[in-house]
């Protein structure tokens, strides 16, 4: 569960995206230790997805960071699915597909590229297992998608300045 009872009750959805984040960035400065071979063996396994370029090494990294999370809320069985990127939480939704992020939006829509890195993200996970989820209870989607989509507002802003 991603609370505790002594957070106050609009941060802890957003707490937790920045603690998601903070362990996205500590292990992207500190590469290789001890994933070069997880590493290798990924970019072995999705070797097709390599004809995206340095996209696929950056999916790779995102993964193995614990970087692509689902939250599933219940009992309804909603997800959700966000992939932390470099700015900042992203939205996906792999069957559609979608990604909430501007690289998507411009290029991919565009027709100039086939996917982002996010939704590479999510594949790769979902293939080898990696997926992080996250329960949620029903009451909490409400708290939860405002916190997120506060974060990815966040990213936009980034993005475009
Ligand atoms: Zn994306």
């Amino acid at each position: 569960m991603g609370r505790t009872s002594e957070e106050p009750e609009s941060e802890s959805p957003v707490s937790q995206g920045s603690k998601t984040k903070l362990r996205f960035q500590n292990s992207s400065v500190r590469p290789g230790e001890n994933t070069s071979e997880q590493t290798g063996a990924l970019r072995g396994k999705f070797s097709e997805l390599g004809k995206h370029g340095s996209k696929l090494d950056r999916a790779i990294d995102t993964v193995l960071a614990g970087g692509v999370k689902e939250c599933v809320f219940l009992p309804s069985g909603r997800k959700v699915i966000t992939v932390v990127g470099r700015l900042g939480d992203e939205f996906i939704d792999p069957e559609k597909p979608y990604c909430s992020c501007s690289n998507f939006f411009f290029r991919v829509l565009g027709g100039r590229e086939e996917t982002c890195y996010h939704l590479m993200s999510y594949r790769i996970a979902a293939e080898t297992g990696k997926l992080d989820t996250v329960k949620f209870s029903d009451e909490e989607y409400g708290s939860y998608l405002a916190a997120t989509i506060r974060d990815v507002f966040e990213v936009i802003r980034k993005s475009v300045s």
